[in-house]
């Protein structure tokens, strides 16, 4: 065969391995990657969606956490992997945010990922070890003016919910805290309880047992409206911080190029994975809920993505935060 014409059967044959491939997918276990540490909250969304997703696919859908850089580490590597389906990402607000935090980006998340759709939005919660003197979110406010540089408060790195929230908390009440990074909010959280930290602001996906056991002190709500498993919290607003409003969006995505059958696949997959019961009554006891159909699409995904970038830009660019 003339080498023209082998290369055009070669590339034939590969187009149909291809092909075979995205129909027949999955065939083995489907990673996601998470980019925080195990048992925090966007752990916990995750591993009740896989779980169900697995149920739907027919096959394992692993969960391997990458915490580090507020979540930009395990972004990146989702970001690298092989489009083929079995490497999957699913991140929160942090993909909008990491943008203009980061000076220098490894990925692009509007331009190196496949949106496959948006899974839930997480109401964020002001919580403190429970022996912190402030019992009220004015209390708190006029303690850090007074003892601000003592005040640790705990973040998941440059790029996380807990990060976003802490800089809007501190240019809300115009004072600052020291913070400290941990590769994700579930080992924060246990430092809180434990008392070696002072503070921190997380996902109700994280908080809300722990509120509601009283292993914590809560001060407030990040969300316009109360919340039925919270109901004696009040809203930030109503506690005299309207600007502190933050509401925690996550979505899956694969790298860049996933074929369009597996894309079509996983978003089925993810919208009904959302309707499973199980996912359906955790979300709830966790302060949150699935979102539509509508919404679980790649479009929706991408819209929010873009939005929350232009959103998030001018106020991160007032705060003047920036990380390498
Ligand atoms: N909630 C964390 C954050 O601050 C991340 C996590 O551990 O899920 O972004």
């Amino acid at each position: 065969m003339k080498a023209a014409a082998w290369f055009l059967a070669a590339a034939a044959f590969a187009g149909s391995v291809a092909v075979a491939e995205a129909q027949d997918y999955p065939t083995r276990p489907v990673t996601i990657i998470v980019p925080f540490s195990a048992g925090g909250p966007t752990d916990t969304v995750s591993r009740l969606v896989a779980e169900a997703m697995s149920k739907d696919l027919g096959q394992q859908v692993l969960i391997q956490n990458v915490g580090g850089a507020g979540g930009t580490l395990g972004a990146g590597q989702a970001a690298a992997a092989a489009p083929d389906g079995y490497t999957l990402l699913i991140h929160h607000i942090g993909m909008s945010t990491a943008p203009t935090l980061y000076r220098s980006l490894q990925f692009d998340p509007t331009q190196d990922f496949s949106p496959v759709g948006l899974i839930t939005a997480v109401p964020m919660t002001l919580v403190a070890r429970k022996d912190f003197e402030p019992n009220t979110l004015e209390e708190l406010v006029a303690y850090i003016k007074e003892n601000g540089e003592d005040v640790i408060y705990a973040n998941a790195g440059i790029g996380a919910a807990s990060h976003l929230c802490g800089m809007l908390f501190m240019s809300a009440m115009d004072a600052q805290m020291t913070t400290v990074p941990y590769q994700g909010t579930g080992p924060a959280m246990t430092d809180v309880i434990g008392g070696q930290v002072d503070m921190t602001c997380d996902q109700t996906t994280n908080t809300t047992s722990q509120i509601q056991g009283g292993e914590v002190k809560a001060y407030a709500v990040t969300t316009p409206e109360r919340l039925p498993t919270l109901p004696d919290l009040p809203t930030t607003a109503e506690a005299g911080l309207p600007d502190l409003d933050v509401t925690v969006w996550h979505g899956l995505y694969g790298p860049k190029g996933m074929p369009e059958e597996i894309v079509t696949k996983l978003t089925a997959s993810l919208q009904t994975a959302l309707k499973d019961e199980t996912v359906m009554q955790r979300f709830a006891e966790l302060g949150t809920e699935p979102v539509t159909d509508a919404e679980a699409t790649p479009e929706a995904l991408s819209e929010l993505l873009n939005a929350q970038i232009a959103q998030w830009k001018p106020i991160i660019e007032a705060a003047g935060v920036y990380a390498d």
